[in-house]
C-alpha cells in the first residue's frame, strides 16, 4: 500500500526533496528516489511499500547481530523491499535490490503495524527488528510499528547501513532501543564505488546513536581485496574506540554472492587478524561473524567467561547486576 512520506518538502515545478536519508534526493514528478520505493506522485512524495512485508521471521537476537542486548531472546524481524545502497556484495540482494521503480512486484503480504506487534507478542518475542533490507527506506512503517511496540512493552531494533538523516534519527530515537550499524569501510571511495553512497553520513550516525544512548553494535563485512587491509581495519577500530571502547565490533565473513560471485570467502585468518587489530585499538568486545568461533563474551578485565554462544544459541549470561561475577567489572549492554 502507499502512504504519504515523512521528511520531504515541495520544490518548484512539482518536484519534491526527500530528507529521509543522506542522498537527499530531488525527485521530479512521477519519478523515484535512489531507493526505488519512494515516488513523487503529482507533486506529493509517497512511500510505495508501506506495510508490504517481504520477509517476516522469528530470529535469535544474536542473528542481527546484537550480542550485548537481551541475549538469548527472540526478535520478530520484518522487512519490505528496497535499499538506498547498491552494494554489489549484498547478501540479501534479492529483496534489498528489488524496487517498485524497476517494476518489481511489491510482493509479500500486507501486515499492518498492529499485526506485527500482535505476532511478536504471541510468539514471546522481546523485540521487533527492522532488518534484512534497509529500515530507513521503510521508515514510516517502522516508526508506526515501533510506537505501538513500545506501548506493548516490546523493544525496537534497527539493523541499518546508518545512512539516515539526523532528522530521521531524532524522530525514531524515543522508540529505538538498539541498533546494529554496518560500517562497511573507512574509505569514501569504497562507499562511492561499491555502495553508491558516502562514508561520512554513516560515521555521523554511529556517533549520534552513541550520543543519544541507543545501544549500538557495529558490523564490518570483510570482503577480501576490498576492505581487508591492516590500515583500513585499524582505522575502523580506532574510530569506534574513540567514540566508545564498549561498542561491540562484529567482523563478519563474506561469502560470494550477487555481483561478487567471483570473490573468495574471507579466510578465518583475516578475521582473526582483524580481531587483534580491534583489540589493539582498545575495543573491549570484538566478535567474529558468520563463523562458529570467536563469539563468546569475556570480561575485558579478568577474562572470565560472561556469555558462551554456540551458533545462534547460548548459555545464560554469567553476570551479577550487569557486572562480572569474578572481578566486578561493568560489562556494557542491555542484559535484562
Ligand atoms: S530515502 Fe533516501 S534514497 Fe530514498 S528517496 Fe529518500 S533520500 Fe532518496
Amino acid at each position: 500500500m502507499i502512504k504519504e512520506a515523512l521528511f520531504w518538502e515541495k520544490l518548484e515545478g512539482k518536484r519534491g526533496q526527500c530528507h529521509l536519508c543522506a542522498h537527499e534526493c530531488r525527485i521530479p514528478e512521477s519519478k523515484f528516489g535512489v531507493c526505488g520505493v519512494r515516488q513523487n506522485v503529482q507533486g506529493v512524495l509517497y512511500t510505495m511499500a508501506y506495510a508490504q512485508v517481504i520477509a517476516a521471521n522469528i530470529d535469535p537476537i544474536e542473528k542481527k547481530p546484537l550480542y550485548h542486548f537481551l541475549p538469548g531472546s527472540i526478535s520478530y524481524s520484518v522487512a519490505t523491499i528496497g535499499c538506498n545502497f547498491k552494494c554489489g556484495f549484498c547478501q540479501n540482494w534479492q529483496i534489498s535490490q528489488a524496487s517498485v521503480r524497476d517494476g518489481d512486484a511489491v510482493s509479500g503480504r500486507q501486515m499492518m503495524p498492529e499485526q506485527i506487534v500482535a505476532e511478536a507478542k504471541k510468539n514471546n518475542c522481546l523485540s521487533i527488528s527492522y532488518t534484512y533490507t534497509e529500515p530507513t527506506i521503510f521508515f514510516e512503517y517502522a516508526y508506526d510499528t515501533a510506537r505501538l511496540a513500545r506501548k506493548a512493552g516490546l523493544y525496537n531494533v534497527f539493523v541499518t547501513n546508518g545512512y539516515m538523516t539526523g532528522q530521521a534519527l531524532e524522530t525514531i530515537k524515543p522508540y529505538l532501543d538498539a541498533a546494529n550499524v554496518d560500517l562497511k569501510s573507512f574509505r569514501d571511495d569504497f562507499y562511492k564505488k561499491l555502495c553508491k553512497a558516502r562514508l561520512q553520513p554513516v560515521l555521523d550516525t554511529i556517533a549520534a546513536m552513541n550520543k543519544l544512548g541507543i545501544w549500538l553494535e557495529v558490523t564490518t563485512l570483510v570482503v577480501p581485496g576490498e576492505n581487508d587491509s591492516d590500515e583500513e581495519l585499524g582505522q575502523i577500530a580506532e574510530f569506534l574506540a574513540r567514540i566508545d571502547h564498549n561498542i561491540p565490533w562484529h567482523i563478519s565473513q563474506f561469502h560470494p554472492d550477487y555481483e561478487f560471485n567471483n570473490h573468495i570467502v574471507t579466510p578465518i585468518e583475516t578475521l582473526k587478524r582483524a580481531r587483534e587489530i580491534g583489540k589493539r585499538a582498545g575495543l573491549r568486545y570484538v566478535y567474529l561473524g558468520n563463523v562458529q568461533e570467536g563469539t563468546n563474551t569475556n570480561c575485558h578485565q579478568c577474562h572470565e567467561l560472561i556469555v558462551e554462544r554456540r551458533y545462534m544459541g547460548l548459555n545464560k549470561p554469567n553476570l551479577k547486576n550487569g557486572r562480572c561475577p569474578s572481578c566486578g567489572a561493568k560489562i556494557s549492554g542491555v542484559w535484562s
